[in-house]
């Protein structure tokens, strides 16, 4: 056996051409180990086996060349643009040799850096066109470029020309040369010790290639496979990698799923007592979607195994009394109920309504929030750990250590994109096992929901209480302000209530603050002397918070300047106006939000969105997006594809894992292959030894792959 011999499980510092420099750069992606590089595959392949000739060329046609710098340098127009050019011909030597100039618009960092000089071989990418000089001449704009080293020749063989070529992002300064040789070396190193992880009767079943074979075909293709079938990731080799991470993480969601059903929890028995309790405290009739799920909440509760539940409803639909109702089931069996929200506003909101509700019966409820005296805080903890209050609404002060129930049986969390999954757990374990439910207005695509919140059942309030007139969107532009201002004062005039929204990055400080200040001193001094205008931020205390909403809603304040604070939650079926300034900064889902706050009541609402010039393209679709639709799913499947699933599910806040390979856009149809695979896998698993075999592989893999608990 030879000394050393790469593995998977090496860390890439071994590796031949990465010092500290370069490792560090590496583990700044998670890539750490050689398998973890394995799975940094090309986001885009290059056919070098067809170099186009410049004379070749097609105007409108992507192409790659190979060309030598003749000329190159910054060159700045007479309208102040600095243009950096290159000008290349064919190192080819044909008879009639032509050129081409490629350009990068704002340079400058080109000429800074001393990218190029003449006499270099360059591979261009790009899309050819004529140049509008009418020279006869082409150009590229912007395209992608890698300079082939002067010392070429030692190389056994070529990576970069006379072959599909696999284009990687650069990591710093690691470009997609560096990584094509780490890449080839960590590969021929290893050869076929790249191990199976997918059971094998799955692999066999689905007919997928082996993992060493996907691994060698993804980041090195053969020529087998056509070119547009690798740029859409549909070669067997990337299917397969595709399908096993998403396998991984559905086979691991249902297995963990299916641990809690055998936890014992809490039999809550619902009575005649609990039946009338419920109906006593309806201020309406319920939509049949709010009857739909609270049967789904309770038939989890009446289960002897804890609930793990999400309850998706776009802004409005009536979630809060659904959840009080289930806080009445168990209360009814003498356990404790916490219900945790993300804002003070937003707790003390919910502690009014459910304290009104709960006015003609028996029950005592609480908020705990860090902005009460302290003296009342501590009674208040007194009282909760001896079991004296039996519904406690609180931010996240709930969770702090020092808060203990007597008898916690369910956990209400509001706004679950607001609290990361720890802040849950955190808040679940205060009891012994506790049922939960997750309440979210922010709704993710259903199909992308169902399979990926695998770990919890899921409950959807597609419908909105009757009697709500629809909200109109309208743009404003900067031109149209005073008179939109008009149209506000006319709808307030009438007894009406509106919101102003400005936008502020962080509350904590007081230097952003103060346009939204402005604002209001702008607005309540010049543009509505004739009203009372509020303000609202997130730097008032508790109690100056409490204050200014309920001014409001008791119709005291007429117009209310607010920051983001208001996003969640707040409920005034009289505010029918809501005014977002510098609308173009927002993203869609915060919009939609902020739109959630009106079109309560029964008269017709507006939302005029404050635009400033100029915008992104995709600041304007957003804000295109909005004045088209109100529905929150197809809302939220625009920003999603606006926004990219990295940065759609972002922090993990979701509790969907962050894909290596899978895009869940890209590869939807792969992910529901996936899905049935595991589920099938995980309900009748093929043999004992290899059902065993892959639980353990999962649980050795699974928290640090994914960044999830725990499976099986
Ligand atoms: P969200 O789902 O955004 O949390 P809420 O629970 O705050 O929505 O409900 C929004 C408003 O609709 C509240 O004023 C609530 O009282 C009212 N509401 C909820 N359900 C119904 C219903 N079935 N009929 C009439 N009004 C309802
Ligand atoms: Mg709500």
């Amino acid at each position: 056996m030879p000394p050393y011999q790469l593995q998977l499980t090496t860390e890439v510092k071994y590796l031949k051409g990465v010092g500290p420099a370069r490792a560090e750069l590496l583990a700044s992606r998670g890539i750490r180990t050689v398998e973890d590089l394995l799975y940094y595959t090309p986001f885009r392949y290059e056919d070098r086996t067809h170099l186009t000739a410049i004379s070749n060329l097609i105007p409108g046609q992507m192409a790659t060349i190979l060309a030598k710098v003749l000329t190159c340098g910054l060159i700045r127009t007479r309208r102040g643009l600095s243009i950096y050019e290159v000008a290349a011909t064919d190192a080819s030597g044909a008879a009639r040799p032509r050129m081409i100039r490629c350009k990068w618009f704002n340079g400058g960092y080109i000429e800074r850096n001393k990218v190029f000089c003449a006499g270099q071989q360059i591979f261009f990418y790009g899309k050819a066109e004529q140049d509008p000089y009418g020279t006869g001449n082409l150009q590229m704009i912007q395209p992608q470029f890698e300079i082939v080293p002067e010392n070429n020749e030692g190389e056994k063989e070529s990576l970069e020309v006379g072959r599909l070529v696999p284009i990687y992002e650069s990591i710093g300064r690691i470009g997609p040369r560096v990584l094509r040789r780490l890449l080839r070396s960590a590969l021929e190193s290893l050869g076929g010790r790249i191990p199976d992880t997918l059971p094998p009767s799955v692999r066999i079943k689905n007919r997928l290639v082996d993992r060493a074979t996907a691994f060698h075909l993804s980041h090195f293709p053969d020529g087998e496979q056509p070119i547009e079938n690798l740029s859409r990731f549909r070669t067997p080799a990337q299917i397969r990698l595709i399908f096993e991470e998403f396998f991984n993480v559905s086979a691991g969601l249902a297995l963990k799923r299916h641990k809690a059903k055998t936890v014992p929890g809490i039999e809550f028995r619902v009575t005649e007592e609990v039946r009338r309790n419920i109906k006593t405290i309806l201020p309406f009739h319920p939509t049949k979607a709010q009857k739909r799920v609270l049967k789904e909440i309770v038939d989890d509760m009446r289960s002897p195994h804890p609930m793990n539940r999400l309850l998706q409803g776009d802004v409005g639909s009536g979630k809060t009394i659904v959840a009080v109702q289930a806080a009445l089931l168990a209360m009814a069996n003498g356990y404790q109920a916490a219900l945790m929200a993300p804002t003070e506003i937003l707790a003390t909101q919910h502690y009014l309504s459910v304290r009104q509700l709960l006015e003609p019966l028996p029950y005592t409820a609480d908020l705990l929030i860090s902005g009460r005296k302290a003296g009342d805080k501590k009674s208040l903890k007194t009282r909760i750990a001896r079991g004296e209050t039996s519904l406690v609404v609180g931010t996240h002060a709930l969770i702090e250590s020092d808060v203990e129930f007597a008898k916690l049986g369910l956990v209400v969390v509001d706004e679950q994109h607001r609290f990361g999954v720890l802040q849950r757990y955190q808040l679940i374990r205060k009891g012994p096992q506790p049922d939960v439910l997750v309440m979210t207005a922010t709704p993710i695509p259903r199909t992308l929901a169902l399979t990926l919140y695998g770990d919890l059942d899921f409950s959807v309030i597609d419908e909105l209480p009757p009697n709500r007139s629809p909200i109109t969107t309208h743009l404003v532009e900067e031109s149209a302000r005073s008179q939109a201002f008009e149209f506000v004062r006319g709808k307030v005039r009438t007894g009406q209530q509106a919101y102003v929204v400005y936008p502020i990055i962080e509350e904590s400080s007081k230097l952003d603050l103060r346009p939204a200040v402005k604002m209001f001193e702008h607005l309540s001094i010049n543009v509505f002397p004739e009203f009372k205008v509020g303000l609202l931020h997130g730097r008032l205390t508790s109690s100056e918070k409490e204050d200014v909403m309920r001014r409001f809603k008791q119709g005291e304040i007429q117009i209310l300047v607010s920051t983001t604070v208001v996003e969640v939650g707040v409920d005034v079926p009289n505010a029918t106006l809501m005014l977002i300034e510098h609308a173009e900064r927002f993203g869609l889902a915060q919009l939609h939000q902020l739109r959630g706050r009106i079109g309560r009541g029964s008269k017709k609402s507006h939302c005029l969105l404050f635009a400033a010039d100029p915008r992104s393209p995709e600041s304007d679709e957003r804000l295109r997006t909005m004045t088209e639709t109100t529905d929150g799913f197809k809302i939220s499947e625009i920003d999603l594809k606006l926004r990219g699933p990295g940065e759609f599910f972002g922090t993990r806040q979701w509790g969907i894992p962050a894909f290596r390979i899978a895009n869940v856009l890209r590869d939807q149809e792969i992910l529901e292959w996936a899905k049935g695979e595991a589920a099938d896998f995980a309900e009748h698993p093929p043999s004992p030894n290899e059902f065993q075999a892959y639980v353990k592989f999962l649980r050795q893999n699974w928290s640090r792959r994914y960044g999830l608990a725990g499976v099986a």
